[in-house]
């Protein structure tokens, strides 16, 4: 295998976080190495897209390749949570093309990691980044080995290094073993892919069915090849108890089945096409998010469970301000601590936000009775812990939201149209929810005294200059 020695930028991981980051990092202009683990296309859960994912895949310069993709447009989001049923429809946005899709994974991400090839990126597929060589507590080379043939390794040498590595999460948990499990969310997923599955009977085109049961919550996602993911997510010891007392994932999926009427409705006469698949504990943060010349990226640094789908937005969106810190460090307009301290305080701040909104969606589930909603309330110490009481005030309220979306979408579109200013777009409550940005992107808005830029160049801004 041969690979260059060194590079200016490493990055870990061609999923969303890695392939946005090195395509967006070798658009600036820099050298930008990629190893992926694994050779692509390659199965991932996580195919529901947010439409907040918009403006950075079109910043990439992707989005007319996923745009033609095929993949199946999403209109929304439906909830049948409760008692209640609540649509999200993305058109209330003032946009009437498709701004978010349900993806194969496989294909999304591998159109992905192309297109970083194209803009530039060597990447190099197969191969496992296995440790990190520090001087001091810098990372400055990786040792690697191909996934297939441990025999065959090397060493990279780097300046920088993206930890895109996903729920592996080189960096926090070989090196720092930082990441912390959330007391909240210890949840499991087990999900399937049933064909002839029948469409919802409710809600936008292609929207995500989010169905609750006694304890716990499905998701329905209809996907372009014809199959539609159904995934049951339930509290872990409940998980784990019935399993052992069923005998099998698929009991305790049918059992729960049996406590949704919709969910029996979709699937009457569907036939199941795929084994079961199962993720345990996935909501996690790394105490810190960077450190002397490496940041985390995506699920790398952390993850939130997926009941608003909101993981691919939170690994293109953190990608997007990594390559925004490291751009504007290589370039000498800010200095590494500087740009580190807006990139972990941006992007915990963003985490956090969608922690807190979850758990209040989960709260606001009627059956105060069930074990399992009780079970994902954020308690006040964790609250105070997380010191946002004031961005779950605003949340509550929405302004947040509101102001935020607005902010990122109009200056991303302004940037790519070359437009001076952009009309602002119109959110009602519902579509708040889909629409988590928390982007500084003007001076007002400077967090550490730096904001956002695109123009001339992706990068960071100082406030007053
Ligand atoms: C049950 C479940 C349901 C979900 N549903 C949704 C959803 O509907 N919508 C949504 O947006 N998100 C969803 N997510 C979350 C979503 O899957 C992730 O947040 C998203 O994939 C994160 O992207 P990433 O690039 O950070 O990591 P990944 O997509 O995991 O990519 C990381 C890459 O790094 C590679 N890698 C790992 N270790 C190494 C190494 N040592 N060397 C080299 N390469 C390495 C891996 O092979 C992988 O390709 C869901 C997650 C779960 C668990």
């Amino acid at each position: 295998m041969s690979m260059r020695e060194s590079t200016q930028i490493l990055v870990v991981g061609g999923g969303p976080a890695g392939a946005t980051a090195a395509g967006l990092l070798a658009k600036e202009g820099f050298e930008v190495t990629l190893l992926e683990r694994e050779r692509f296309p390659r199965y991932h859960i996580g195919e529901s897209i947010l439409p907040s994912c918009r403006p950075i895949l079109e910043l990439l310069g992707v989005w007319d390749k996923v745009e033609r993709h095929g993949f199946q447009p999403k209109g929304g989001a439906y909830f049948f949570w409760g008692d209640e049923e609540w649509e999200v429809r993305f058109s209330a946005m003032g946009d009437d093309n498709p701004s978010a899709w349900q993806v194969v994974r496989s294909e999304f991400d591998e159109i992905l990691l192309d297109h970083a090839r194209e803009l530039g990126v060597e990447v190099v597929e197969g191969i496992s980044v296995k440790e990190l060589e520090f001087d001091g507590d810098r990372p400055v080379a990786a040792l690697w080995a191909e996934t297939k043939d441990a025999a065959s390794k090397g060493r990279i040498a780097f300046d920088y290094i993206v930890d895109a590595s996903g729920r592996n999460g080189v960096i926090a948990t070989k090196h720092l073993k930082n990441r912390k499990l959330h007391e909240v969310f210890r949840n499991v997923a087990a999900w399937t892919y049933w064909k002839g599955a029948k469409p919802l009977p409710k809600g936008p085109a292609g929207a995500i069915g989010v169905a609750s049961t006694a304890e716990g919550w499905f998701w329905v996602i209809p996907l372009h090849d014809g199959t539609t993911s159904i995934g049951l997510v339930t509290g872990r010891d409940r998980f784990n108890a019935q399993r052992a007392e069923l005998g099998s994932i698929q009991a305790v999926y049918d059992q729960s089945v049996e406590q949704s009427a919709i969910i029996q409705e979709l699937i009457a006469g569907a036939e199941r096409v795929a084994d079961f698949k199962v993720e345990q504990d996935y909501s996690y943060a790394a105490e810190s998010f960077g450190g002397p010349g490496f940041l985390l990226s995506g699920d790398a640094a952390c993850f939130l469970d997926p009941l608003l789908s909101t993981g691919v937005h939170l690994a293109t969106y953190s990608a997007m301000l990594a390559a925004a810190s490291i751009s504007s460090v290589l370039r000498g307009e800010v200095t590494e601590e500087q740009a580190w301290e807006f990139y972990g305080t941006v992007y915990r701040h963003a985490y956090e936000r969608l922690l807190v909104l979850v758990s209040v969606f989960y709260e606001s589930y009627r059956g105060k009775d069930y074990h399992f909603y009780n079970a994902q309330r954020l308690t006040e110490q964790q609250r105070d812990g997380l010191n946002i009481q004031d961005a779950f005030d605003r949340i509550i309220t929405g302004i947040a939201d509101l102001e935020d979306a607005q902010d990122v979408y109009a200056k991303v579109q302004q940037h790519l149209t070359g437009a001076e200013s952009g009309d602002p777009i119109p959110l009602n409550n519902l579509n708040r929810v889909h629409e988590q940005k928390a982007a500084p992107m003007t001076e007002e808005s400077a967090v550490r005294g730096l904001y956002l830029s695109f123009f001339p160049k992706l990068g960071l801004r100082r406030a007053g200059e």
